[in-house]
């Protein structure tokens, strides 16, 4: 599905990606765990290239790019098209709050997709009830719990019908009684087959939905396995020391 190759990344002299090689495959679900500053958002936001690489290729079926080998940059038109094959789930909502679930979620289809009022109508209604919001579909985004906002959201990048799916700590800034409902929705997308690249500090969650688990640390990926050998058998200790911090 997606495939990173000597991956790098700088913000002036901060090296924080470096040279990174990652490979998703279809419906799978990999995530994404690491310390705080490890690079872990730089690298999400690096796979739809909405931060532009300094090195290295992305490769998403026959798309392919390639960073600072003295190729031209991709231009904005080419970015906005690649990135819209991804949708993307941030810790803060970002829903407009003029506007109701309903119109949160047929915004994408309207403007961007360009479908008509009624279809996008309907796909927006058929997404609110996937993630079990149908009776929350004319109320403003003030009027919803922070868990029914994340969901919205979801809701909001599936109406682009995206090829993969990328969650970047999508459940951190939620009470912890609303956490469990996001998570299920996630669930339910990753067993519909989904391909997903979650970054988040839910251990429990990884070990149990994520086909992968990629540990980063300082900008290099530590260790890449299956998630339940990963978490319950590290094989690194820089591994073992940051899940210690779990249990
Ligand atoms: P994580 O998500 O694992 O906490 P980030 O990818 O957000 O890590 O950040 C990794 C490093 O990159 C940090 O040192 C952070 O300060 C830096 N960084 C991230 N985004 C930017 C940016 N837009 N400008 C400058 N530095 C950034
Ligand atoms: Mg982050």
């Amino acid at each position: 599905m997606i495939e990173v190759a000597g991956l790098q990344k700088r913000f002036g002299d901060n090296t924080v990606l470096r040279s990174i090689d990652l490979r998703v495959a279809r419906g799978e679900v990999v995530a994404l765990i690491g310390p705080s500053g490890s690079g872990k958002s730089t690298l999400l936001r690096c796979l739809n290239l909405l931060v532009v690489p300094d090195g290295g290729t992305v490769r998403m079926g026959e798309r392919r790019f390639d960073f600072g080998g003295g190729d031209a940059l991709p231009g904005t038109g080419a970015l906005a098209k690649f990135r819209a094959t991804t949708g993307m789930v941030f810790q803060q909502f970002n829903l407009f709050p003029h506007r109701t679930a309903l119109q949160n979620v047929m915004e994408g289809p309207l403007t961007v997709r360009r479908m008509a009022k009624p279809q996008a109508e309907a796909l927006a209604r058929e997404l609110l009830d996937k993630v079990g919001l149908s009776d929350k579909a004319e109320q403003y985004p003030s009027r919803l719990s922070g868990g029914q906002k994340q969901r919205v959201a979801i809701a909001r990048a599936l109406a682009m019908q995206p090829e993969m799916m990328l969650f970047d700590e999508a459940t951190s800034a939620l009470d912890p009684e609303l956490v469990g409902e996001v998570l299920g929705v996630m669930q339910s997308l990753a067993a519909e087959g989904m391909t997903m690249v979650i970054v988040t500090h839910e251990i429990a969650f990884a070990r149990e939905v994520a086909d992968r688990v990629v540990f980063l640390r300082d900008g290099v990926i530590v260790e890449d396995g299956p998630a339940r050998q990963v978490i319950d058998t590290p094989r690194q200790d820089a591994t073992r020391a940051f899940l210690s911090h779990f249990h």
